[in-house]
């Protein structure tokens, strides 16, 4: 039913992104991927501050908890355990640096400035002064925070980079507080700034793991969707498009019966039901066709008539048998010569084709034969020429019949003469003539003279011989232009065209004697002749003409008999 290869192969003549499931798939697959990414950028912002915040939280919590060490250390008085206390914290690992700065940035412990200030304040040298002075260790940035600790009394973190290696640094104010005041004055809120500065490396790493993690996440979720989503397109988009397509390409190369498969979407299947119904819509009207067609073909081919049919560009596409029989060619010849060409005439055929007021003598003899061609251009409702077609009949035989019945209808059987009704229409037609163009024409009437008798006498076939004979004179005696008839009986007459009162009168009475002269079976008739000339009677009509005529007829019977008579000159 189906043909799929040819229609697969179009199918596969698609570039990769032409093929709407693989559009879909990375329409979702892009969208997904830069939602995604902007989300996991989002997520890994927000995870990055939560390290960085835990850092500088676990380092400030670190800080207050050692810098409230020191503080209670330093309010026993015990400035040593103090110094060693901060010496052993430095010692611990991981920890980086930690420094106990004085509110002037001079970090602790390194000068005796604090323990004269000491001695002086408590009148007396508690605290000896060290022998090794280390000196001033501060930084600008140091100094700015310290300044800013200084100030504000709250702790402060800072990010710094050493030699690519990013370290965070907080900053804790050690208060001033009463027991302080003791040794130290009441001079500043801030006795001292306790700074720790620890790696960042350890963050980092967590940052870089967060990372991939996110990655690695996204990139799983992406390929579970786009496979879940690809075999969910396929499933329900690109198969039935697909099957559909197929079956659409495959009807409009010839093979009209399809079904596709209704499955997929409501929308597919609703599609494919309708594609179904029209295929099989379309095969039914299809077969109807072609049936219609065969009975056509058959039809044209047993035809008795030739049939020559062409397409739009008047190539020869159909010529049944009776066509190669007629015009004694075969097909391929009549299609090699061209259509125009089917009676070797191709300026005739052209004015047969052509001639829409049928001046054109559509019968031709040809082949010894008399055909009849009718040849039409078809023309679509759009105006557009369909093609050409030619029908030829063999009118031979019935033009033969019809030249029979013809002559049969105006030809008296047993004198070959015109009959009654023939000279009928020639006389009118003789008369018309005459008037229209000015022209003289004449009438001749003759009776054979006591016919009855003769009959009564040798016969009646004896009276049909003397006819017969009669009708033979009559047809040498006349010009071809006249026309003898037999009138009816044994009454016959002649119209003379473009013939005056002389000449008819010298016809009739050499007609008279020839009748006179004549034996037939050794016996003699003689006839009596009316004679009546147009203008010169004065008819009006082809009737009063006939009439004159008869009347002149028995005015020859009144006076005797075998004599010619003229009808009187009205003119
Ligand atoms: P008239 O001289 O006055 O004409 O005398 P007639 O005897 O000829 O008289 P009429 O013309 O009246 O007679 C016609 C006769 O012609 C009557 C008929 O027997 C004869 N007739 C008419 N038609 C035919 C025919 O076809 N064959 C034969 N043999 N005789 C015919
Ligand atoms: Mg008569
Ligand atoms: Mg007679």
């Amino acid at each position: 039913m189906r043909d799929h290869k040819k229609a697969t192969a179009k199918l596969e003549r698609l570039g990769f992104l032409d093929a709407i499931g693989n559009r879909l798939l990375a329409l979702i697959g892009s969208t997904f991927l830069v939602g995604t990414v902007v989300i996991a950028i989002f997520f890994a912002h927000d995870q990055e501050r939560m390290i960085l915040e835990n850092h500088e939280r676990s380092l400030t919590l670190l800080t207050h908890t050692v810098g409230s060490g020191l503080q209670t250390i330093m309010q026993s008085g015990s400035a040593e355990i103090a110094e060693s206390y901060v010496e052993d914290i430095k010692q611990i690992e991981d920890l980086g640096n930690i420094r106990i700065l004085r509110s002037d940035g001079v970090e602790a412990f390194t000068d005796n400035l604090t323990i004269k200030q000491v001695n002086n304040l408590m009148g007396v040298e508690q605290y000896p002064e060290r022998d090794l002075i280390t000196g001033l260790k501060y930084s600008v940035t140091e100094l700015s925070t310290l300044k800013k600790v200084v100030q504000t009394g709250s702790s402060q973190s800072v990010i710094s980079n050493d030699n690519g290696n990013a370290n965070m640094t907080v900053f804790y104010p050690i208060p001033n507080e009463e027991e302080c005041t003791i040794c130290h004055g009441s001079e500043h809120d801030v006795r001292g700034v306790l700074e720790i500065t620890t790696s960042m490396q350890q963050a980092h790493d967590e940052i870089k793991a967060m990372r991939i993690r996110i990655v690695l996440i996204q990139l799983t979720v992406l390929v579970v969707i786009l496979t879940v989503v690809f075999v969910k397109i396929n499933k329900y988009v690109v198969v039935p498009i697909e099957d559909l397509s197929s079956s659409m390409i495959a009807m409009t190369e010839g093979h009209i019966r399809q079904e596709a498969d209704v499955e997929g979407c409501c929308e597919f299947r609703m599609m494919a039901t309708c594609f179904n119904d029209m295929s099989e819509e379309l095969a039914r009207t299809y077969s109807g066709l072609q049936n219609e067609r065969d009975k056509l073909t058959t039809i044209i081919l047993g035809a008795r008539e030739g049939i020559v049919v062409t397409d739009r560009n008047e190539e020869i596409v159909l010529v049944n048998p009776a066509a190669e029989r007629l015009l004694g060619k075969s097909g391929p010849e009549l299609k090699k010569n061209g259509f125009r060409s089917i009676i070797d005439n191709p300026e005739h055929f052209a004015a047969i084709l052509e001639d829409n007021l049928k001046s054109v003598p559509d019968i031709v003899v040809y082949n010894s034969r008399m055909l009849q061609i009718q040849a039409t251009t078809i023309y679509s409702n759009e105006k557009s020429m369909v093609g050409s077609a030619a029908l030829i009949r063999d009118v031979t035989q019935e033009k033969k019949l019809e030249n029979e019945l013809r002559y049969l209808s105006t030809t008296d059987a047993l004198t070959k003469l015109f009959n009654r009704r023939q000279f009928d229409v020639v006389l009118d037609e003789e008369f018309k003539r005459a008037k229209r163009y000015g022209l003289v024409l004449g009438l001749l009437l003759f009776d054979v003279d006591h016919f009855k008798k003769f009959n009564d006498t040798y016969g009646h076939d004896q009276g049909d011989r003397v006819l017969q004979a009669i009708g033979k004179v009559m047809n040498s005696h006349f010009r071809d232009i006249d026309h003898p008839c037999r009138y009816g009986g044994e009454e016959f007459c002649a119209v003379l065209p473009s013939t005056g009162l002389e000449g008819v009168k010298n016809v009739a009475e050499r007609l008279r004697e020839k009748i006179s002269d004549m034996r037939v079976d050794g016996l003699q008739v003689h006839i009596s002749i009316g004679v009546a000339i147009y203008p010169n009677s004065g008819a009006n009509s082809p009737d009063e003409m006939l009439k004159l005529a008869d009347e002149a007829l028995y005015q020859a019977k009144e006076q005797g008999r075998n004599r010619v008579c003229i009808a009187p000159n009205k003119v």
